[in-house]
């Protein structure tokens, strides 16, 4: 039995005042829906996510899922013409997947976190729903015809994830009368109890233009920045060529190893891995794998970026350290930056690829080897 979460994303968002469907507008770097899916993506329990869009928005759906490689994330069904017909939609899209429980979340809410979907999943069971929610904090005026309080005690403010047993969620909405647009009124029609769990004002909806402002801010706030840094040898040996981040530079000597030996490509290897705190080339290609003898370490180098994307990061900068006497490197470090470029995908203005020797003193002063150093800034918002 699985558990499933359904992000409705069909929406058109015409409160938000943006040009495109609020789901796509861009904060800190990533469409609102890319936030909101990284965040459902961070949480192990969920073994299906599927969005719910709108059949104009297959681009934009597809720029905000680039590079996702999580084989969770379903591919996207089409919605209905209001929020319950794309629920309705996705509820028909996951039949074949043994769904025990189903989450139903807004596109546009961006910051719910891994511990609540936990005390969701943990709540819902073939009897109950369950969903966040925030209990009502100021005084509440009727103004109808006389203005008349209402008792605030025991009101709250829906927010999403909304969650409940699969089946039984499915023939509730078959139940539904037409017109019917709440998903928790639906189940509670249909004989299910239902249960608020309390969350925070920060789990909120981008619904309004200041909104973007708000989730921008607290977006900022929650950036992770990271530094990995590595450091690797390779010895000289017969040859007349070294190749150096990608780039062959003859040379009256080679350097050894098991791949291309590609000394400088493999520090910043490691400076991704060390990032994302994932080991280091060693243990993803192990040399004693003969898959790997003379490998192009390109091979490598996109393995870390991959998976760095996988994280949810994005490289911001690359700064790389070549050590040795010989051969210069001066000459051809644009060349070099030009090919981290476009193996990173990510500007030149972003990578630095300097030398120096250790003026005559230790291994490389000897000539007996090439060093390199590496440093990777990523972040995450
Ligand atoms: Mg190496």
């Amino acid at each position: 039995m699985s558990i499933a979460c359904i992000i409705v994303a069909a929406g058109r968002g015409t409160r938000s005042g943006s040009a495109i469907p609020k789901q796509y507008v861009e904060i800190a770097g990533k469409p609102v829906l890319r936030h909101t899916l990284d965040r459902i993506l961070s949480c192990e329990r969920l073994d299906h996510i599927l969005v719910v869009t709108h059949k104009e928005d297959a681009k934009l759906y597809a720029k905000s899922i680039d590079s996702i490689g999580d084989h969770r994330l379903l591919p996207n069904v089409i919605g209905g013409d209001d929020r319950s017909g794309s629920v309705i939609s996705g509820l028909s899209a996951l039949q074949n997947f043994d769904c025990k429980t189903v989450l139903i979340h807004d596109a546009a809410r961006p910051f719910v976190t891994p511990q609540q979907i936990d005390q969701i999943i943990d709540t819902v069971s073939p009897k109950q729903g369950a969903f966040l929610a925030v209990p009502v904090v100021d005084a509440l005026w009727r103004t109808e015809a006389a203005l008349t309080s209402v008792d605030r005690d025991a009101l709250w403010r829906a927010q999403t994830p909304q969650a409940f047993p699969y089946p039984e969620i499915v023939d509730a909405f078959s139940k539904a009368k037409q017109g019917a647009t709440d998903d928790v009124a639906i189940a509670i029609s249909a004989g299910l109890d239902v249960v608020p769990i309390e969350s925070s004002e920060r789990n909120f909806k981008i619904t309004r233009p200041e909104d973007f402002t708000r989730a921008q801010e607290e977006l900022e706030q929650n950036l992770d920045i990271r530094t990995g840094n590595a450091f690797d040898v390779h010895a000289f040996a017969e040859g007349d060529y070294v190749i150096l981040n990608g780039i062959k530079i003859p040379h009256d000597r080679g350097l050894s190893g098991h791949s291309d030996a590609d000394v400088a490509m493999h520090a910043i290897t490691d400076a991704l891995f060390g990032g994302i705190c994932e080991g280091d080339i060693g243990q993803w290609f192990p040399p004693s794998d003969a898959e790997w003898k003379g490998a192009d370490s390109e091979v490598f180098l996109i393995k870390a970026i991959d998976r760095v994307a996988e994280r949810g990061f994005t490289i911001t900068h690359i700064d790389c350290t070549i050590i040795c006497e010989e051969p210069k490197i001066g000459p051809h470090s644009k060349a070099m930056r030009e090919n981290l470029s476009r193996i990173c995908q990510i500007e030149m203005d972003r990578i630095s690829v300097k030398a120096t020797t250790s003026e005559q003193l230790g291994f490389t002063g000897r000539k007996e080897g090439i060093a390199a150093l590496a440093s990777a800034t990523l972040v995450k918002a």
